[in-house]
């Protein structure tokens, strides 16, 4: 099994967008490659705005965390 393959599917979460002021379907764009975890910032689909980031750590379990 791939572990990248799970990423794919955290591609289909929502996020409160800050502008839309609702939750919307986020796309995910690589920050930086960190070696604790892949820097991950979140865009609303809708506007485009950052709807926060996180780190996503290549061992399943976890998911993404953010600030
Ligand atoms: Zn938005």
């Amino acid at each position: 099994m791939d572990p990248r393959r799970q990423f794919e599917r955290l591609e289909a979460s929502m996020l409160l967008c800050p502008r839309c002021r609702v939750a919307r379907p986020v796309r995910r764009r690589l920050l930086l490659v960190l070696p604790e975890g892949d820097k991950i910032d979140y865009l609303c689909t809708a506007c485009g705005t950052s709807c926060g980031d996180g780190l996503e750590r290549p061992p399943p379990g976890t998911g993404p965390f953010f600030r």
